[in-house]
């Protein structure tokens, strides 16, 4: 009798074998699809899609970037996002709902005139405001000590794991095929270094084209195939509050420059989330993580939660009084220079990774899809060389490594004039 855990056969090869099934995964599936490609397989160890870092995502949308080609990115993602949106069987939650970044410092309000600048070369509305308008929208916030406001009407929330679905769903009726229980243990690779196929604990697949889309776990993925890549998991979260009175429908956005935390509504209680304090940031070494095993959730990390209500005491002053419905602690990842990791690797042809997220894995996750396929294809725009793994072959120290990559976390919202 068939085992219902492994009801699907492994197909014995595939012209295309993508590593995990989270949002980015997802979107790699997807744009293969898209670019014609229909001989997809999606591996995952978990049973469904969308249950490793991905499940634990705010599901927040931002346009504001230090850097333009993020930007130019994040344009790209929303569009595919409003497309789902628009015309998918399955849509992935997209609500706009604008967003309101706020400084405290005369260093933060130089900070948000200049991503104002980087977001309008790129064609993205924002506009500078008073706090009084954000403590307008937001009732239960006290904006007196607030300089500046920066507000990007198109920004918006969604839920990660419908994004995911939504993405599953469109590669699906192009033919991909996903497989869950199904973790990987080897890569194997020929005299040339090149892949020649995956080997799982359900059998191998015959192929010459894999793309490790593994979360937290992907330096184990990649190590599988002898390539060392500084990919850190550091710890984030959040809590929501119970819904409280004051609170109905959606707000935009909050995002607290010098405290580096967010808030934004659900289901009429506030998400608070954020980073560790600096130098306070938790991360693992991948060093220390076997290959192919795969990484849990922190424990819910009550000190960082702690410092979130801390931080925003005089901006939310009831805050430590609100009751919590909710709990979020997961391990994004980030890399010592702050940049996603595309493409293929000269030292592993055949290998192409789409990991590295920089806490951007969702919202990031359409056109990092589409960037993966685009780096298939001989002619590259230049971000994808700013990406490419092989930036790390000359070697790399881990102890500096993790310590960058926490760092990159620790400042990830705090947007000074230096960090833009
Ligand atoms: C609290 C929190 C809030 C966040 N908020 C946001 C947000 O608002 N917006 C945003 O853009 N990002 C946010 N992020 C970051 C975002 O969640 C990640 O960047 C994103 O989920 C990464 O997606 P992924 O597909 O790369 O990884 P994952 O979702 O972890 O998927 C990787 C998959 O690989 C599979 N896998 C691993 N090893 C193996 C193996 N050996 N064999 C088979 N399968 C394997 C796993 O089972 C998993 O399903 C947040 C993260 C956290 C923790």
């Amino acid at each position: 009798m068939m085992d219902p855990a492994n009801a699907v056969d492994l197909p014995a090869d595939a012209g295309y074998v993508v590593v995990g099934a989270g949002a980015v995964g997802c979107a790699v599936a997807a744009a293969l699809i898209e670019s014609g490609r229909s001989d997809v397989l999606v591996l995952d160890a978990n049973p469904d899609i969308a249950q490793g870092t991905t499940s634990m995502g705010a599901g927040m949308f931002g346009l504001l970037r230090t850097d333009k080609d993020r930007v130019a990115h994040d344009v790209e993602g929303l569009e595919v996002i409003r497309e789902l949106e628009r015309g998918g069987d399955v849509g992935p939650g997209w609500e706009q709902t604008g967003s309101f970044r706020l400084a405290s410092s005369n260093d933060g309000a130089e900070g948000l005139r200049r991503l104002r600048e980087i977001a309008r070369s790129e064609g993205v509305t924002a506009e500078l405001v008073a706090p009084s308008e954000v403590g307008s929208a937001w009732k239960l916030l006290d904006v007196s000590r607030f300089r500046l406001a920066l507000f990007v009407p198109e920004d918006g929330q969604l839920r990660p794991h419908l994004l995911a679905d939504a993405l599953r769903h469109r590669a699906m009726q192009g033919g991909a095929m996903f497989a869950q229980n199904t973790r990987v243990t080897g890569i194997n690779t020929g005299a040339d270094g090149a892949v020649r196929a995956v080997e799982t604990d359900r059998g191998t697949v015959v192929t010459q084209c894999m793309v490790n889309a593994a979360g937290a776990c992907a330096a184990g993925i990649a190590r599988m195939a002898g390539l060392e890549l500084p990919i850190v998991p550091v710890r984030h979260s959040y809590f929501v509050t119970a819904p409280l009175a004051t609170v109905s429908g959606s707000l935009p956005h909050l995002r607290f420059t010098e405290e580096g935390l967010y808030a934004r509504v659900r289901d009429r209680g506030v998400m608070v989330g954020g980073w560790e304090r600096p130098g306070e940031g938790v991360a693992l070494d991948p060093r220390d993580m076997r290959p192919g095993a795969l990484v849990g959730f922190p424990e819910i990390p009550r000190n960082a939660y702690g410092a979130f209500v801390e931080g925003l005491e005089g901006a939310m002053p009831d805050l430590p009084r609100w009751p919590r419905q909710a709990y979020a602690s997961g391990w994004p990842t980030f890399t010592p220079d702050g940049q996603h990791i595309v493409g293929e690797s000269r030292r592993v042809p055949g290998l192409l990774m789409a990991a590295g997220c920089n806490a951007h894995g969702i919202a990031g996750a359409p056109a990092l899809g589409r960037l993966v396929v685009e780096s298939l294809q001989g002619r590259q725009k230049p971000y994808l060389d700013r990406l490419n793994p092989d930036r790390f072959s000359v070697g790399f120290s881990w102890g500096d490594a993790i310590t960058s990559a926490r760092g990159h976390s620790e400042t990830y919202n705090v947007l000074t004039v230096q960090a833009a």
